[in-house]
């Protein structure tokens, strides 16, 4: 790709990941930024004929226009009139200075405000991706892309753009007035700053980008590594590997400090070569006219104008520059938000959940399934039907199939072959699958606990204010977790668990895990070895207390303990993705191998 394609092709990413109305705004931003640079050129410009004013008076008449305004405003001396014209390029310059300010700010507020819309709509596209793409992506990646990517590409790349166009037309106007006046100096000047920044950016450019390219690559490991060992902290410590971890860490993250320092420096580097040059530009200027034979008020205005262009002239070079150089660091930046948000955003909004009944039968019928990326199906041909009140459990060596059939009954995964119904009504879609999924509460094998109040982590997803308490108080007294709520908990059901819930013993975060998911009054309840931590005597309560108070809700279980299966109505024997026997425990117990051999084990 050239350096041009690669720009144009930049610029169609930053316009591509902002929203028609972001588009727009830039849009009506555009003029603002070019009344500035014509204000701040008019300041600059003003300031030639004051001194020129200044250093002759004579001006007023023998310049027409200077004798035209001197007569037309009927000023009564010179000194009048040179106080007038000072007030005027003052004014010029306070009002050129203040429009500066705002647009400025309303650029800045423009650019920051793209971090939060930018991070919103990524972390919707990432949620809205279906339950197996999270299978296959790292979420300490997409953590990272959410916050720091959108944060180089807010400060790397939108609003050095916005900067960048701001500054680039104001350098072109002052320089353009700077040829009225003289073109010979101001080619002379252009030559110099251009030739310097342009020689610095073509011998750099190439470092830059694979300095940026490189960036985001440890800046990945950084997070992966600062998310994975405080998710895994407990066998770190056991295992003394805290230097090892921080020696992990250490090696992307100082690596991202020298890449991060050495790419500011490269942006900033020029100007102090630039500043040397353009004083020593100016001095020199100065001698030089002296020398041939001019007078200091003749010297005076042509110096003024220069330095003064240059004090416009330089920053806003420099900005430029460093904007350019931030622009190629980041490219990398830009690159993922942009695949991620154009491809995800792109994808089917999530749709709207189909009313999908449930009175009488869900029917799986031959389904099979087969992960992305893998050759062998994990599930092959499995027919079953589960009705309304009925108990079943899966159970079947690991690596059988079991948690992804619950995934599949659960609606999270869309099987590759065969059809799920609900009364007969297919789950084709999306939208039927979400209508199923109301019917649906699951307890996973590792609870997901909250920062926040035992209540919030029973009512999970509701608003304080909408919870219904005698419902939670329901779901904690089947859970068997009430009585420990109310007389054990400091403030009962207002009492804050902790980070995590570390805290709470495994039983207790199981049994929280089971009032969630009876909060949510479900239809169909799936056990992922959700009773594995409570001692035999709590789990019959909880099978007794979920038997006699929610008689109508089917339950899905996968145990290990086979025992627990013991008052289940049917247990499917599943191995290699296959169901290979069927019945009750009992029934299992006398014929089913595996089945004995589990009970042993
Ligand atoms: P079980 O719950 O019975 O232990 P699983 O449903 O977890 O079995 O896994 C069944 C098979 O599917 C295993 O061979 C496992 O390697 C494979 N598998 C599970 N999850 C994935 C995945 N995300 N990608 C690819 N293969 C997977």
């Amino acid at each position: 790709m050239t350096q041009k394609e690669q720009s144009s092709s930049s610029l169609r990413q930053v316009l591509a990941i902002l929203t028609f109305e972001e588009r727009r705004q830039l849009g009506m931003l555009t003029p603002l930024v070019v009344m500035t640079a014509l204000l701040e050129t008019a300041g600059v410009a003003s300031i030639v004929p004051f001194l020129a004013l200044l250093s002759d008076p004579l001006v007023v008449t023998t310049n027409p226009a200077a004798r035209f305004i001197y007569k037309s405003l009927g000023f009564g001396s010179t000194q009048q009139f040179f106080f007038a014209v000072g007030v005027g390029v003052l004014l010029l310059l306070t009002v050129g200075n203040t429009v500066s300010a705002v647009t400025n700010w309303l650029l800045l507020r423009f650019s920051w405000m793209r971090g939060h819309t930018l991070s919103s709509r990524l972390l919707r596209g990432y949620l809205r991706q279906p339950y197996e793409y999270f299978l296959s992506h790292n979420s300490a990646d997409l953590g990272k892309n959410i916050l720091a990517e959108v944060q180089s590409v807010v400060t790397g790349v939108i609003v050095q753009a916005v900067q960048l166009v701001a500054r680039l037309v104001v350098v072109v106007l002052v320089s353009l007035s700077l040829f009225l006046i003289d073109p010979f100096m101001a080619l002379g000047i252009i030559t110099v700053f251009g030739g310097v920044y342009g020689g610095i950016y073509f011998g750099v450019r190439r470092h830059v980008t694979l300095t940026g390219r490189e960036r985001t690559v440890v800046n990945q490991q950084r997070f992966k590594v600062a998310a994975e060992s405080l998710a895994g902290v407990k066998e770190l410590k056991l295992y003394g590997l805290e230097d090892v971890v921080v020696d992990q860490f250490q090696r992307p993250s100082k690596r991202f400090a020298e890449l991060q320092a050495s790419n500011a420096i490269v942006g900033q580097s020029p100007r102090y070569a630039l500043e040397t040059i353009a004083f020593g530009g100016v001095l020199i200027m100065v001698l030089h006219l002296l020398h041939s034979g001019r007078s200091l008020d003749q010297v005076l205005p042509v110096v003024g104008l220069y330095a003064f262009a240059a004090y416009r002239m330089l920053p806003g070079l420099q900005i430029i520059f460093a904007g350019v150089n931030a622009l190629r660091f980041n490219l990398g930046a830009l690159e993922i938000l942009h695949r991620d948000l154009v491809s995800k955003e792109a994808g089917t909004p999530t749709p709207e959940p189909v009313a999908v009944p449930f009175a009488r039968a869900l029917a799986l019928d031959g389904i099979g399934f087969t992960y992305a990326g893998v050759e062998v199906p994990t599930l092959r041909d499995v027919s079953l039907t589960i009705h309304p009140g009925e108990w079943v459990a899966f159970v079947g060596p690991t690596g059988a199939g079991k948690s992804t059939l619950i995934d599949l009954l659960l609606g999270l995964l869309e099987p590759t072959h065969g059809r799920m119904s609900a009364d007969g009504m297919p789950l084709v879609d999306e939208a039927h699958r979400r209508g199923w999924q109301r019917h649906t509460a699951y307890v996973p094998q590792q609870i997901f606990l909250v920062d926040d109040t035992v209540a919030a982590n029973i009512c999970f997803g509701v608003a304080a204010a909408n919870v219904d308490r005698e419902r939670m108080m329901q779901a904690a007294r089947v859970a068997q977790i009430a009585e420990f709520i109310e007389t054990e908990m400091p403030d009962g059901y207002q009492t804050a668990i902790g980070e995590r819930g570390v805290r709470l013993s495994g039983g207790q975060r199981q049994r929280l895990g089971i009032a969630r998911a009876l909060y949510r009054r479900p239809s169909l309840l799936v056990l992922d070895e959700a009773t594995s931590a409570l001692d035999n005597n709590t789990e019959a309560r909880f099978f007794a207390a979920l038997r006699a108070e929610l008689a109508n809700v089917a339950v899905v279980s996968i145990a290990h303990r086979l025992s627990t299966t013991r008052d289940f109505h049917r247990i499917f024997v599943l191995e290699r993705g296959r169901i290979v026997d069927e019945g009750t425990f009992n029934d299992l117990q006398e014929r089913s191998p595996h089945f004995a051999v589990q009970e042993v084990a």
